[in-house]
């Protein structure tokens, strides 16, 4: 499943524009690797700033089910509450997804839940709701979400984005591994945060078997209301896909890699936060140099080193780590914080 289009909805002609580049370019229409294309734009957004640009709400429901009766493409939307729920569902939307920062709350998560149901006998078919990850890492909130849903009758698949531009790969993992039969996409665009890495993170999806991605996408990033950083043109969409279906010949790819894929990059993230860690150490370290200068102190400080590390050896001991490697690590940052304070 493919779900593309706007961050968010700006105007009827906006959103005709570019479903027309889908339409028109063979590559998209043709879908390849993906068996489903789906039109997405938001209405309701979630976004920090109350002067941010908040979304046109529900005058962009008419021009969604506009883009599906000209175009042919099922369409997509996010929904916050259950009025929302409501209004998209009587409008005609055809699959609904629950933002990161909704999916944080399980009162709100269980309030749509509960719409589901009773939308679900009046308009008499299954609802399908997506649901991303909550922003706040708790992956059994996430799973309790989707069981929320699914008590509900949804037919629920779940979208992992990251969490601040980090990809915690660790919750989706945890997801496949727990929920096996809910299907599982990949939102590189919000992982990221910037349209140039959109294309490795599609690429790592489909290596790890995911099922489908949402992207975002925008006729002119630049002037996007939101996520203007993140969004890919139709053109730049068209050769993601042309790459992707020339290495994922195989629409059926449904071989799940084994876990070594995934532990690696759960072990790259895991670096990536070490040396992150190592480089914020080195910058306080800087800020003790200026400190010292000031105060016309030693740069080198034997008492307070050896406290440091007492403390770092009682710990390795309490984590069954070897003393003398976490010893000789400490002794070369020590090395490198002294050169960072002369
Ligand atoms: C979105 O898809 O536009 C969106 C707001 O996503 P998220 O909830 O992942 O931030
Ligand atoms: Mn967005």
């Amino acid at each position: 499943m493919l779900i593309i289009g706007p961050c968010s909805a700006e105007s009827q002609q906006q959103l005709i524009d570019i479903a027309g580049a889908f339409a028109d370019s063979e590559i998209i229409s043709s879908s390849a690797p993906f068996s489903k294309i789906i039109f997405r734009a938001g209405l309701w957004k979630p976004r920090t700033s109350p002067s941010s640009f908040q979304g046109v709400g529900e005058n962009g429901l008419p021009w969604l089910m506009k883009v599906s009766q000209s175009f042919g493409f099922p369409v997509a939307t996010e929904v916050a509450t259950p009025e929302q729920m409501n209004l998209a569902v009587q409008a005609g939307i055809d699959y609904l997804w629950i933002g990161a920062r909704t999916s944080a709350d399980p009162i709100a998560v269980q309030a749509l839940a509960n719409m589901v149901q009773q939308l679900q006998s009046s308009v008499r078919r299954q609802l399908t709701v997506l649901i991303k990850n909550p922003t706040n890492t708790d992956t059994a909130l996430w799973l309790g979400n989707i069981r929320r849903l699914q008590a509900a009758g949804a037919s629920v698949q779940a979208i992992h984005r990251g969490c601040n531009h980090r990809p915690c790969w660790e919750m989706a993992y945890r997801l496949r591994q727990e929920m096996p039969d809910v299907p599982l996409l990949l939102d590189p665009s919000h992982m990221s945060g910037q349209a140039d890495l959109v294309p490795g993170l599609s690429h790592v999806a489909l290596q790890l078997g995911l099922d489908g991605l949402m992207i975002e996408v925008h006729n002119q990033p630049d002037c996007a209301l939101s996520d203007a950083k993140q969004q890919l043109t139709p053109a730049q969409l068209s050769s993601l896909l042309s790459v992707l279906a020339q290495d994922f010949p195989d629409r059926t790819h449904t071989a799940r890699p084994d876990d070594l894929a995934w532990l690696r990059l759960m072990m790259d993230e895991v670096d990536d936060d070490l040396w992150n860690v190592y480089l914020r150490r080195m910058e306080v370290s800087r800020a003790i140099g200026a400190y010292k200068r000031q105060h016309n102190m030693k740069v080198v400080q034997p008492a307070r080193f050896n406290e440091v590390l007492t403390r770092r050896l009682a710990w390795a001991k309490d984590h069954n780590l070897d003393p003398v490697i976490v010893e000789t690590i400490l002794h070369q940052i020590h090395t490198e914080s002294i050169r960072m304070q002369s």
